[in-house]
C-alpha cells in the first residue's frame, strides 16, 4: 500500500481569500493516529538532529500513538516552550521533516502537524495550578517576541519575579504584529500570554525602554535583564522614489492588519485601497503581506529577483500563495518607483534578472539583464525585504554591537554585567524556535548564576 503522509484539512482557496481565519484546520484524532503510525520510531532518529532545539520526536510520536497526549506534550516541552506556534509556523521542511528517514523515498512524517495537534489537545484541558516559591530575586525583560516570553516564563516557574516591558499595546512581538491571523490565531498567542500571568509575570504594554524608561533605570530596579528586542526596522532597496506615498514597508502593512485589524469594519486604522499592489521580496514576511493584501480585495504580485526554487519563504506559505492567486513575478527587480504629480505611485520600472555560473556562499549568484528595462502599472509597492535591529532600548548605554549592529553576547550575556540578550536582536531576522531557544538558555544561565 502506498505510503502517503496525511494531508491537513484546509479552507477552500475561494473561501479563504475572503477571510482571515486560519488557513490549516489541523489534525483531529483519527488524523494524528493514521499520521503516527507511519513513524519508524528509528533508534538513531535523524529528524531529531534536524530540529534546533532537538525535541524527542519519535517519544512523543509514541505516546500519540498511545493515545497519550499529555505525555506526548510534557516531552515535547521539555525542549520547546511554544509548541502550538512552532508546529504552526516552524520551516519544518528544512529541520525536523527535512531529515526525517520516511522523506527519502516518500513523504516524510508530518512532524509539525502532530506537534501542533499534541499542543491544541493540551490547551483544551483546564491548566494545573502550578505553587512557585519567590527566590527574591527580579528580572526584567525587554521585548515579548518569542525570546522574552520562553526567558519569562522559564525564569518564572523557577521563583523569579519578572515583568515584561513591551513598546506596543499588546504583547507578543511578531507573533501578535507580523504573523497573520490566517497563519497563527492570536488566540493561540494569547494562551501562552494567560499562561505567564498566571505565574505571577507581570506585562507592562506601551513602555518603550529607552524613552518611558532607560536601561539604567532597570538595573537599578531589577537583579538581571533580558534583551529581546527583535529586528523590526524594515529595510528599503534605495532605489528612486521609494518615498512616494503608496510605499510601504511590509511591517507597517502587516502591523496595521494584525495588530491594529485593519480589515476588521468597525477599526479605526486605515489601510490603503489599492487597485494593484507589487510586494517585493520572497521570504515569509513577503507571503504574509501579499496573501493578506490579497484579503483585502487587492490584485497582488510579488516580485522576487531570483527564481522559485529559492524563494526564502517556508514551501507551504508559497503553495498557499500560488493557490489564492498570488501573481509571481520571478527574476525580476525593481529599478525606480514611477510616480504622478501628486507623489503618487503609478508603477515601477523594473529589470528582468539571470543567474550567472559564479556561486556566492551556497547560491548561483544573478545579474541584470541589459536592455530588458520595462514598466508595470501599479498603485501601491510594498517592501519585504529583511529587517535590522531597533536599538532604541540601548540608548546611551555602552553595550557592545557587531559590525552588523547586532548586540554581542557570550552564552547569552551581553558586555554589560547582568544584562542578558537573545533572538533577532541577537541573530538578526532568524525564526520563531531559535528566538525561544535563547531565551530558554538565558533564562537558565541566570538560573546557574543563582544557585
Ligand atoms: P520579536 O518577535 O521581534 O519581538 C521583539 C519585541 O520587542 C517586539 O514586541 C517589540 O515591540 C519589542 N521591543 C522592541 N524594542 C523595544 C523597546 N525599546 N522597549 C520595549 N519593547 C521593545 N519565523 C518562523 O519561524 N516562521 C515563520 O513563519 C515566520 N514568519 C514571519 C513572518 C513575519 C511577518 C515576520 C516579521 C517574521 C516571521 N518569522 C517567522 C520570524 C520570527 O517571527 C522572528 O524570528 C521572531 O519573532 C523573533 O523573536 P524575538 O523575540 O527575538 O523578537
Ligand atoms: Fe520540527 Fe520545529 Fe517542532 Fe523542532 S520545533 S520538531 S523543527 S516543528
Ligand atoms: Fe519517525 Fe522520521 Fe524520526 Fe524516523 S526519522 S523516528 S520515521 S519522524
Amino acid at each position: 500500500m502506498e505510503d502517503k503522509k496525511t494531508v491537513m484539512r484546509m479552507q477552500d482557496k475561494d473561501k479563504r481569500i475572503k477571510n482571515f481565519q486560519e488557513v490549516e484546520l489541523g489534525y483531529n484524532e483519527e488524523e494524528a493516529l493514521r499520521e503516527a503510525s507511519r513513524c519508524l520510531q528509528c533508534t538513531n532518529p535523524r529528524c531529531v538532529k534536524g530540529c534546533p532545539v532537538n525535541i524527542m520526536i519519535p517519544l512523543f510520536i509514541k505516546h500519540i500513538k498511545e493515545k497519550e497526549w499529555e505525555k506526548a506534550y510534557q516531552v515535547i516541552q521539555e525542549s520547546s516552550f511554544l509548541p502550538a506556534i512552532c508546529g504552526r509556523v516552524c520551516p519544518q521542511e528544512m529541520q525536523c521533516e527535512k531529515m526525517c528517514v520516511k522523506g527519502f523515498k516518500g513523504d516524510a512524517i508530518s512532524i509539525g502537524a502532530l506537534e501542533r495537534f499534541v499542543a491544541d489537545m493540551h490547551n483544551s484541558i483546564e491548566p494545573k495550578k502550578e505553587i512557585i516559591k519567590n527566590n527574591g530575586k527580579k528580572v526584567a525583560i525587554v521585548g515579548s517576541g518569542p525570546a522574552g516570553l520562553s526567558c519569562a516564563g522559564i525564569l518564572a516557574s523557577n521563583g523569579f519575579e519578572v515583568t515584561i516591558y513591551e513598546v506596543l499595546h499588546r504583547p507578543g512581538g511578531v507573533l501578535t504584529y507580523g504573523i497573520p491571523e490566517f497563519r497563527l490565531p492570536k488566540k493561540i498567542v494569547e494562551k501562552e500570554i494567560e499562561n505567564l500571568k498566571r505565574k505571577k509575570v507581570e506585562i507592562k504594554c506601551d513602555m518603550p525602554v529607552g524613552n518611558a524608561i532607560t536601561l539604567s533605570d532597570l538595573q537599578k530596579e531589577y537583579d538581571y535583564i533580558f534583551l529581546g528586542t527583535g529586528a523590526g526596522v524594515p529595510k528599503f532597496m534605495g532605489i528612486p522614489n521609494e518615498s512616494a506615498n503608496e510605499v510601504f514597508s511590509a511591517n507597517e502593512i502587516l502591523t496595521r492588519i494584525n495588530l491594529m485589524g485593519a480589515y476588521q469594519e468597525n477599526s479605526k486604522t486605515p489601510i490603503k485601497e489599492a487597485k494593484t499592489v507589487y510586494v517585493i521580496g520572497g521570504g515569509n514576511v513577503a507571503m504574509d503581506a501579499a496573501r493578506s493584501l490579497k484579503r483585502l480585495g487587492m490584485n497582488v504580485h510579488l516580485m522576487y529577483r531570483r527564481g522559485k526554487d529559492e524563494l526564502p519563504a517556508r514551501k507551504v506559505e508559497v503553495i498557499h500563495a500560488l493557490e489564492e492567486g498570488i501573481i509571481f513575478d520571478l527574476l525580476q527587480n525593481p529599478l525606480e518607483i514611477l510616480t504622478d504629480e501628486n507623489n503618487s505611485v503609478t508603477g515601477m520600472k523594473v529589470i528582468n534578472m539571470e543567474y550567472q555560473e559564479e556561486i556566492v556562499g551556497q547560491r548561483r549568484s544573478v545579474q541584470e539583464v541589459k536592455g530588458t528595462e520595462h514598466n508595470v502599472s501599479c498603485d501601491m509597492v510594498v517592501m519585504a525585504l529583511g529587517t535590522n535591529p531597533n536599538h532604541e532600548a540601548l540608548k546611551m548605554s555602552d553595550i557592545k554591537l557587531d559590525d552588523r549592529g547586532l548586540i554581542m553576547v557570550d552564552d547569552g550575556l551581553t558586555s554589560i554585567p547582568n544584562v542578558y540578550a537573545g533572538g533577532d536582536a541577537v541573530t538578526g531576522a532568524a525564526t520563531v524556535i531559535l528566538a525561544m531557544e535563547a531565551g530558554k538558555k538565558a533564562a537558565y544561565e541566570i538560573i546557574k548564576r543563582c544557585k
